[in-house]
């Protein structure tokens, strides 16, 4: 039974910076993930990531644009943190060799993106995602001897003693069906996002969820859970996602009638307006019936209008896009794309240290609510938020472990217990539903009610929805018996995840009575400081529902006012 000072979950951007972290300062470290960690979904963040480090830039004014593309709802202290600490973020990135693009002076080139006020993104052509991943494994390589690597292990839940505190965790081996506890002084949730709630979303088949609800579980609050990102540009055909870094680059977007709509909706920003911004005015635009394509539910991305010489250097992964999935040449004809669902804003409810309110809990990244997204997330601000409170999360974990001795073992019988539970999904009969058709049901909802337009039937059809759903999947079946790679049993503990993150977004999208970031309810179509100036928790009740309380927004330096683009 391994026993760590801190244990990882999750192997991806805020779990690997979040390992390096902990292990410099001097902890005993093991980080687990249920894929390779490469294959994580961060490997597919493609635009960049933001920092004020060109001199003519200032910290202050990336905050500024980051609690205003919140709608003020995030938390100023925490998003002063990220934004003052990113820039040697970054450079230590580069130091570590991630090969950031460099303009013709030899400087970090920056690019624009949506909500800046200045060109602030660094990037590497539009793999950005994966060549920042690769270089965190390499480093994590080289500490080998400080941190042990469990690489497809499936965490199941987390593990609690008497008197509350987070002592591990028990995780199954995928390539054996082995279950085994992992005791810890320290737990840092960092296993990323629940995008598969929708269909169809740019996230991966990976994430589900997990952490969230686990957290969740275990009686840890949530935070800003109605705050989901519909992304304005992902392709028609499949969800998949074009990069904000082709309208950083110049491109265009038109309606039916050729015309550049965005100047109606954010006349000076125009298609680099927020991301909520962007995917209401193409909303907007198809259900007036000026959407172009077949039944006229797109909007045309340009990218034409971009020199074809700087689309193959900068944005050469979405030239293969464009072609292997929807057949377009994005140098030579624009390409067909709508809103879809990319980011949720909220999750497990954080301080800037990453600790949530069960000792020894921390949570970092996509997983995480610290809140510095609050109501809308800009563009390349995940990937700095994942390495900031990755990193802070690491080092407060090892110093908190170096105050407290090793939990006690965790009981056998709880092992049992667990084992149990997974051997009766495996020995279902098969006369329920199968999992993979509620997940699908599940998707389709969520992406019809709890989209970029929301209002009070579509969203309680939604919980109506999700309830049923959740009683399916107490009797859903799986077709793999086996325990070599039994992917099937892993997909039914992950629709309880994902049921679990669904039942909480449309209890606080449906309690939320105004319209603020992400969440536009059309019977509340204005944003109410005087009442909805506020977060809301969530934590779970006694008999498996949702309860809703709500905690203050943190305001430092800037008032809420209105929001133009
Ligand atoms: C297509 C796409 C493009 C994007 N582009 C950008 C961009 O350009 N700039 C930007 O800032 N943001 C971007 N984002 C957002 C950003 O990439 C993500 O928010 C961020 O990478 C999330 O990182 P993470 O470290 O929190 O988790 P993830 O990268 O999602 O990794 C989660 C980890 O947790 C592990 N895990 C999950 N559940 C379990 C379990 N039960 N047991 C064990 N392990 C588990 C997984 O194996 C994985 O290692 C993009 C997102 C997408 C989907």
């Amino acid at each position: 039974m391994p026993a760590h000072d801190v244990l990882i979950l999750g192997a991806c951007l805020a779990g690997q910076r979040a390992a390096l972290a902990a292990a410099d300062a001097g902890a005993t470290v093991a980080i687990l993930s249920k894929v390779h960690p490469v294959r994580s979904h961060s490997v597919a963040a493609a635009g960049g990531i933001n920092a004020a480090i060109n001199p003519a830039d200032d910290w202050r004014s990336h905050a500024f644009d980051t609690v205003k593309g919140s709608d003020f709802l995030g938390d100023q202290d925490a998003i002063e943190v990220m934004c003052a600490e990113a820039p040697d973020e970054v450079l230590h990135l580069e130091h570590i060799g991630v090969t950031f693009h460099r303009n013709e002076t030899g400087q970090m080139d920056l690019r624009a993106f949506g909500g800046a006020s200045m060109k602030r993104t660094a990037y590497v052509a539009d793999i950005t995602g994966q060549a920042i991943l690769h270089v965190l494994y390499e480093q994590l390589m080289k500490y080998h001897e400080r941190v042990d690597r469990y690489e497809e292990w499936f965490t199941t839940s987390l593990l609690q003693d008497e008197e509350g505190n987070c002592t591990g965790c028990i995780a199954r081996d995928i390539r054996t069906g082995q279950l085994e506890v992992f005791t810890a002084k320290n737990v840092i949730l960092a296993t990323g996002g629940a995008g598969q709630c929708f269909k169809p979303t740019t996230n991966g088949l990976i994430c589900t969820g997990d952490g969230i609800s686990m957290a969740y579980r275990i009686g840890a609050p949530l935070m800003d859970m109605e705050m989901i990102q519909y992304h304005p540009t992902t392709l028609v055909e499949n969800g998949f996602l074009i990069t904000e870094g082709a309208r950083g680059e110049g491109a265009h977007l038109l309606n039916a009638d050729g015309e550049r709509f965005m100047e109606k909706y954010a006349p000076n920003k125009m298609e680099l307006a927020s991301r909520d911004v962007v995917s209401r005015a193409e909303q907007t635009e198809i259900n007036e019936g000026r959407g172009v394509g077949p039944g006229g539910v797109g909007i045309y991305l340009d990218i034409t209008v971009v020199p074809k010489k700087r689309t193959l250097e900068a944005l050469r992964e979405i030239v293969n896009i464009g072609k292997d999935f929807a057949g377009v040449d994005i140098t030579k004809e624009p390409i067909l794309i709508r809103p879809g669902q990319h980011y949720i804003m909220g999750g497990v409810k954080t301080d800037v240290n990453g600790a949530t309110p069960i000792p020894g809990l921390y949570a970092a990244g996509e997983v995480a609510c610290v809140s510095v997204h609050g109501g809308n997330r800009l563009g390349a601000n995940s990937l700095l938020d994942t390495l900031i409170f990755g990193r802070r999360a690491g080092e407060h974990a090892a110093q908190r472990a170096a105050g407290i001795s090793m939990p006690e073992a965790t009981p056998l019988s709880r092992v049992r217990e667990e084992s149990a539970w997974i051997d009766s999904i495996i020995d279902r009969p098969k006369d329920g539903r199968r999992v993979s058709e509620i997940k699908d049901d599940l998707g389709t909802e969520m992406n019809r009610n709890v989209a970029v337009f929301r209002e009070q039937d579509g969203l309680t059809h939604a919980l109506e929805t999700v309830r049923r759903l959740k009683e399916e999947a107490k009797t859903a079946y799986i077709d793999d018996r086996g325990t070599v790679f039994n992917q099937d049993v892993l997909g039914a503990i992950e629709l309880g995840f994902m049921l679990d993150c669904a039942e909480c977004t449309v209890m606080a999208a449906l309690e939320r009575k105004e319209s603020r970031g992400a969440q536009y309810r059309t019977d509340f179509p204005e944003r109410n400081d005087d009442e909805w100036l506020k977060h809301i928790d969530v934590s779970r009740n006694g008999d498996d529902t949702p309860h809703l309380s709500y905690s203050p927004v943190t305001i430092t330096q800037w008032q809420p006012e209105e929001r133009k683009y």
